[in-house]
């Protein structure tokens, strides 16, 4: 699933593609096409990312809300527009380009009071500027929950996903399996800040590479990674290779569904 850095990379391109300039908007699959009529026509005034949500703003004709789940993806291409491929859920016309959304978790048109319900309900996101990790710090600080499951509620923190929160924990020294109330003020503090400086790389590349300097694979002399799911990283995806800095054989185990990795000896148990 996309994390936090490829939503602020669509809405950072959707601003420079579509706001302030009438959008013709429509639904080749149908399923969107009520919605669709209502702003089609209208000027796009905004394109924001809150965590793993997207938000296309209408002025008063409403707000665009996207999550695109496991398999939503947007294709952009410049002018002129070809005909629909496959289940077009979502197809924006700007003055330049044109943009297709398939297979989104969601795509609906709210109101502004029904935006920001759903913004309320998300943990501050590291990397918008209005984040307040004390909102974040606050849930945590009380929970007896894994730090591994607390960073993947996008109640307590928008826009991390697997790879992030595998990668920030390894980065930071912590058990995965570490309650979130016994995480010291410090601790959490240096997690918020590595957190938005890897997600702001993230945003920056367009993949996520979470490796300091000595262990990129041309210092250490090994292959690059090669995995669908992005860039170099130090436990993610990792089963039972060495890892990076101690050679331990990097741990897997699932964790509320999903896979968790991590290094026994960096991270010990607390
Ligand atoms: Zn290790």
């Amino acid at each position: 699933m996309p994390e936090g850095h490829t939503l602020h990379r669509l809405a950072r391109l959707h601003r420079r593609r579509y706001v302030g300039a009438p959008v013709e908007v429509s639904s080749p699959q149908g399923r969107f096409s009520t919605e669709a009529a209502v702003i089609d026509g209208h000027v796009m005034t905004a394109a924001e990312a809150f965590g793993k949500h997207l938000f296309h703003y209408y002025g008063s004709q409403g707000i665009v809300h996207v999550h695109l789940g496991l398999y939503g993806t947007f294709t952009e291409y410049p002018l002129p527009v070809a005909e629909p491929v496959g289940q077009v859920r979502m197809r924006l016309v700007g003055r330049t380009h044109w943009t297709d959304l398939r297979g989104p978790n969601r795509c609906e048109l709210l109101t502004p009071p029904q935006a920001e319900a759903l913004i309320a309900r998300l943990g501050p996101d590291p990397l918008r500027d209005d984040a307040d990790p004390q909102e974040a710090w606050e849930r945590i600080s009380r929970s007896r929950a894994p730090l591994a499951g607390l960073l993947m509620d996008q109640s307590v923190i928008a826009g991390v996903g697997n790879v992030y929160r595998a990668e920030v924990l390894y980065r930071q020294r912590i058990d995965p399996m570490l309650p979130g109330r016994s995480l010291s003020r410090r601790r959490w503090d240096a997690l918020w800040a590595d957190l938005r400086q890897l997600m702001r790389e993230g945003v920056r590349l367009g993949r996520i590479d979470t490796v300091e300097p000595e262990h990129r694979p041309e210092v250490m002399g090994r292959a690059p990674r090669r995995d669908r799911h992005g860039g170099e990283v130090y436990v993610y995806r990792r089963t039972h290779k060495p890892c990076l800095v101690c050679g331990t054989p990097v741990a897997q185990t699932k964790l509320a569904g999903r896979n968790l990795y991590w290094c026994p000896t960096c991270q010990p148990t607390e």
